[in-house]
C-alpha cells in the first residue's frame, strides 16, 4: 500500500517557515500498514473504543486522498481522508506503524459545497478546500458526503433547519507576502499565523493573544487569534456570564 502522505509531510518539514499544525492529534494507535483489508475494522474498533462513539452501520464508507488548500494554493499537501457512518476523519498520517488522525468531525456538523473543481468542506472546527485527482472523483465525493451527512442527520432526528443553526469556521485566507494587519513582510523571523477565528494571515505581533474557543475544541486548548478577534472575545466574555455551544463563549 502506498502512502503519498509521507511525501507531503517531508516536503512540509523541509519547506522552512511552515506554521505549526493548528490542531491536536485526536487518535493515535499502533497499526500494521500491511494489514490490508483488516484496516477498516481496526480503525473503526479503535475509534469506537477510544472515543465512546458508535458507528451506526459499522462500516467505513469511503477512503481516499484529497489535496487540501487551507494554507494557500501553493502549499497544498496530500492527505488521506476517511468517512465513517457518522464521522469524517481527516489528515491520516502513517509513520512507522503509528497512525494519526489530525481531525475528526461529526458528519451532522459538516457542510460540503462544490466550487468548480474543488470542494469546500465547512465545519464548526475548521473549514478547508479540497480536490482529488480528477473532477469526477471530487463530484463523487461531494455526492457521497452529502448523502452521508443527510443520513447521519436523519438518524440523529435533527430538525430540518439544523444546518442553519451551525456556526461554520472561516476559511483561512491564502498565505500573503505581508501581514494583513500591519503590512510587515513575512520572513524566517517574521512568521505567518492564521487567526483561528477570522482566518486572516497575520504576523506574531498582530496575533499574540490566545483564547479558549468552545466552538473549536470545547475550549480545551488555547487558540491563537488576531488582536481584533481577541477584543471581540473579551467583549463577549464581559457581556455574558454563561455560554456554551458553537460560536458562543470564550474563556481566557
Ligand atoms: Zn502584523
Ligand atoms: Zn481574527
Amino acid at each position: 500500500m502506498d502512502f503519498p502522505v509521507m511525501e507531503g509531510m517531508m516536503k512540509g518539514m523541509m519547506g522552512g517557515g511552515a506554521e505549526d499544525p493548528p490542531t491536536v492529534t485526536l487518535y493515535e494507535m499502533d497499526f500494521d500498514v500491511s494489514a490490508g483489508i483488516e484496516r477498516a475494522n481496526v480503525l473503526r474498533d479503535y475509534v469506537e473504543e477510544e472515543h465512546k462513539v458508535h458507528f451506526a452501520n459499522k462500516c467505513i464508507i469511503k477512503e481516499g486522498t484529497w489535496i487540501k488548500y487551507d494554507r494557500g494554493g501553493g502549499k497544498s499537501k496530500p492527505h488521506m481522508f476517511l468517512t465513517a457512518s457518522d464521522l469524517l476523519m481527516t489528515e491520516l498520517t502513517t509513520i512507522s506503524r503509528k497512525i494519526k488522525f489530525r481531525q475528526v468531525f461529526k458528519l451532522v456538523d459538516v457542510r460540503v459545497k462544490l466550487e468548480g473543481a474543488k470542494m469546500l468542506v465547512e465545519t464548526p472546527i475548521k473549514t478547508f478546500r479540497v480536490e482529488t485527482s480528477s473532477q469526477s472523483e471530487t463530484l463523487q465525493w461531494h455526492h457521497e458526503l452529502t448523502e452521508a451527512i443527510g443520513k447521519a442527520r436523519a438518524s440523529a432526528n435533527l430538525a430540518a433547519n439544523y444546518e442553519s443553526t451551525l456556526a461554520f469556521s472561516p476559511v483561512w485566507v491564502e498565505d500573503t507576502p505581508e501581514c494583513n494587519d500591519c503590512n510587515r513582510s513575512f520572513s524566517m523571523i517574521v512568521r505567518r499565523h492564521h487567526c483561528r477565528n477570522c482566518g486572516k494571515c497575520v504576523c506574531g505581533s498582530c496575533c499574540f493573544e490566545k483564547v479558549r474557543m468552545e466552538d473549536v475544541d470545547g475550549g480545551k486548548k488555547l487558540q491563537k487569534v488576531c488582536n481584533a478577534c481577541a477584543m471581540t472575545y473579551k467583549e463577549k466574555r464581559g457581556n455574558a456570564n454563561t455560554g456554551g455551544g458553537y460560536g458562543a463563549a470564550a474563556v481566557f
